[in-house]
């Protein structure tokens, strides 16, 4: 991706334009429309004119920049449609070809075709084709999601087969279901020759256990309620609402509980994949809500998931998805950690104390309470070890973990296999020994892990005290490139999309973290904490890389700023030139400015510090719920809104309440993070640049996250200002600059401030 030098040939915005002391800055108008006067400026180059075509652009190439079009079904108040499948019933029509699919769908949702979105398409249509994997990067606007979903319906249609779609986030699975699927359905009906159908299939602690509701299963221990009466109390309130809901929800789902409930208070009456029955023994599997979901989904032209259920499909040997032979993977760069996570284990003294309490419900006594007493002993080693990454275990450590996996074994064999036992004791059972037998499994993959010197290790172990919780012991993969590539692209076609894939301007980086090799012979492989696996033999699954740019015009529309002038950032908080530069950018922009910090200190110092300085509104994360905030700094340009990660992905604010995004550093893993130093120095003893790889990815996949926040539709103009200047002066700033969208650029906090003024005039 190409970062503009300058912006040649561009007009002279109304609201924008600078007195003669200042640098040119872009073209800000608030009205795309306006016709300013024009002026031609040269490059340093030489060269006159951008061309900023609408073609699509194959892997590592430029984005484009064209008309920017209404996005895809914004603001539908399409119906909810979980439940929707109904027995694949099959067409005998020949289904209408792609491109009159697209068209007939883009009406419907009262867009106009977009050539990016076409392009997205067709390759989505070619990787059905070919089988052939498709990275595919499309900038905010394209209406990417209708950009697979086409192809992918019009396939599982006509092969009679289910194509699986996964996303991240909880609001991207209600997007498809809620919005864009029914649209979909309801408009590609006729030209398919039936309506193509669809699911929601979450994990199973996300739907109501109805056998637990009657009362076949034993409560959940809990601690806190136990010494506790108001605990107690509050916790019985709410499962009691719970089974209120329970004789008035169709589909048992969570996420339709609303206002939802407490984590503990959902345990009562949920259970995991795990601790469930089985359909064919619970009394009440007929009417069990995720066996209804599952059925569901089996009869289901797509089914929307999300990456931690795609995950532990991909590492269970019985499959939780239903029989399928292409995967969209949306919001394809968090997919990474979300399976890291998902084939993560904890160890942690409460949990064993639980289990052991389940245990003791169902086993002899003294079982069970050895159990709990290895469950002290690991609590009190961990308590006594410093926190961080763990090389060799010490004799105590060591000793403790081996008491815990023949306390956990011993209670295992007591609890014995499946037996022809009622229907309480088979409850008790199962739910005693799901946690058990994870216990016993993570007990023996960390022995196992220690017996293996540090730098052959697959696996990373640290313990954890975050938060001022008591300290668990915790181990992931070091790398997830083998898995995905095995059980994902191994078994069948994958889309993978998102905003953010190509990193400094290669899809190489995200690539070699999936386990696919490098696109191109010419391009030097990047290596990876997967790179230690095999990466060049004949199976090597084969994928093509396509950045289909963004109808945004970035450069006319935006300002990167960095302030070059500053001191680079420190240990110690937010410097006070870092407040000064924070006030002075905020007060120019009259409020309106979304702060991304990389810490919650950081975010709190400065709301604090500010609103002394300011005559404008700070919120501060945390202050209340983070959807009433962000509705708040939605409702007024005066307000402005500090915050740290979340916020940096979830904040959709199109408009002029948004017209400044301030990043205090560049978002680095912290270096004492264990996964990332212990993948950062297996890279780096293999010769590989091992920060690049894993903290520079990080941080460019979060700094363009965090940039995409600021234009949210076609008018929105405004400015990305980093307050950190190593993104000027280091030699990864390059790197990192490659991986945001091409905004112009300025280190001139005159030129910046300027331009923040007379956006802030515009608005009125
Ligand atoms: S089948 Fe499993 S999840 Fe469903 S009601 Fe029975 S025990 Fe609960």
């Amino acid at each position: 991706m190409n970062v503009p030098a300058s912006v040649p040939n561009w007009s002279v915005p109304d609201v924008f334009e600078p007195d003669g002391t200042e640098e040119l800055p872009p073209e800000l108008t608030s009205n795309a429309d306006s016709s300013p006067a024009s002026l031609t400026v040269e490059s340093p180059g030489g060269s006159k004119q951008r061309d900023l075509g609408n073609g699509a652009a194959v892997s590592g190439s430029g984005p484009t920049a064209g008309g920017v079009e209404r996005r895809v079904g914004k603001g539908s108040g399409a119906a909810k449609s979980t439940g929707t499948a109904t027995a694949g019933n099959r067409t005998d029509v020949e289904p209408a070809d792609l491109s009159t699919l697209l068209s007939v769908a883009v009406e419907a949702v009262g867009g106009s075709e977009r050539d990016g979105q076409t392009a997205m398409a067709e390759a989505v249509d070619n990787a059905i084709a070919s089988g052939e994997h498709l990275a595919v990067q499309a900038g905010t606007g394209t209406g990417k999601s209708l950009a697979y979903l086409v192809p992918a319906i019009r396939h599982a249609v006509t092969a009679h087969t289910t194509v699986v779609v996964s996303t991240a986030t909880i609001a991207l699975q209600r997007q498809l279901v809620d919005r864009d699927l029914p649209r979909l359905a309801d408009a590609l009906a006729d030209s398919l020759g039936r309506r193509p159908t669809f699911a929601i299939l979450k994990g199973r602690r996300n739907y109501l256990c109805l056998n637990r509701i009657h009362g076949n299963a034993p409560d959940e221990p809990d601690e806190g309620a136990l010494f506790d009466a108001f605990a107690a109390s509050s916790l019985e309130r709410e499962v009691r609402r719970v089974h209120d809901w329970a004789s008035d929800t169709e589909t048992g789902d969570r996420d339709e509980l609303v206002p939802g409930v407490s984590e503990r208070a959902w345990r009562q009456v949920s259970v995991t994949g795990n601790e469930c029955l089985g359909a064919h023994r619970c009394p009440v599997g007929s009417d069990c809500f995720a066996e209804q979901a599952r059925n569901e989904a089996g009869r289901a032209d797509i089914v929307v998931t999300n990456h931690a259920l795609l995950a532990i499909d991909a590492l269970d040997d019985r499959p939780v998805l239903p029989e399928h032979d292409m995967v969209v993977v949306d919001e394809a760069h968090d997919l990474v950690d979300r399976v890291t996570t998902a084939a993560g284990g904890e160890l942690s003294g409460n949990a064993i104390k639980q289990a052991a309490r389940k245990c003791g419900r169902a086993v002899e006594e003294e079982i069970a309470d050895r159990l709990n007493e290895a469950g002290e002993g690991l609590e009190f080693v961990l308590g006594e070890t410093e926190p961080g990454r763990l090389g060799e275990p010490s004799r105590q450590l060591a000793a403790a973990l081996s008491g815990l996996r023949d306390a956990a074994a011993a209670c295992v064999n007591a609890l014995g296999p499946e037996q022809r036992e009622d229907v309480e004791s088979g409850s008790a059972r199962k739910l005693a020994l799901a946690p058990t037998q994870e216990i016993q499994d993570t007990a023996i993959r960390l022995l196992d892990a220690f017996e293996e010197p540090e730098q052959d290790r697959r696996d990373v172990i640290w313990i954890s005290a975050e938060n001022n919780r008591p300290p668990s012991l915790k181990v992931a993969p070091l790398g997830v490139g083998g898995l995905l590539r095995e059980r994902l692209f191994g078994q069948r076609t994958t889309v993978l999309t998102s905003a953010t894939l190509a990193l400094g301007g290669s899809f190489d980086t995200l690539a070699s973290q999936w386990g696919l090799p490098p696109q191109r012979e010419a391009r030097p492989a990047t290596d990876t904490a997967t790179a230690q696996e095999p990466t060049s033999d004949e199976s090597e699954p084969s994928w093509v890389g396509l950045d289909v740019g963004s109808p945004f015009d970035y450069p006319r529309s935006g300002i990167l700023y960095v302030a070059r002038h500053l001191p680079k950032p420190g240990r110690d908080g937010l410097p006070d030139a870092y407040l000064d530069e924070l006030t002075e950018l905020v007060t120019a922009a009259g409020g309106r400015t979304l702060g991304l910090f990389s810490s919650m200190r950081a975010a709190r110092q400065a709301s604090e510090q500010l609103r002394e300085r300011l005559s404008t509104p700070v919120l501060c994360q945390g202050e209340d719920s983070t959807s009433q905030l962000v509705d708040s700094f939605a409702k007024d340009p005066a307000t402005s809104l500090f915050g740290t990660l979340s916020l940096w992905q979830g904040v959709d604010v199109p408009g002029q309440s948004l017209q400044l995004v301030v990043m205090d550093r560049i978002p680095f893993p912290r270096p004492d993070d264990p996964l990332a130093s212990a993948r950062q120095q297996a890279i780096s003893a293999r010769g590989g640049n091992g920060f690049i790889t894993v903290a520079g990815t990080h941080a460019a996949l979060l700094l363009a996250q965090g940039a995409g926040r600021l234009l949210r539709s076609a008018g929105d103009r405004g400015v990305i200002a980093i307050l950190d200047p190593r993104l000027s002066t280091a030699r990864y700033g390059g790197f990192l600059r490659a991986s945001l969208p091409p905004f112009w650029n300025t280190e001139s906090p005159d030129v910046v401030r300027g331009a923040l003024r007379r956006l802030d005039e515009a608005a009125g």
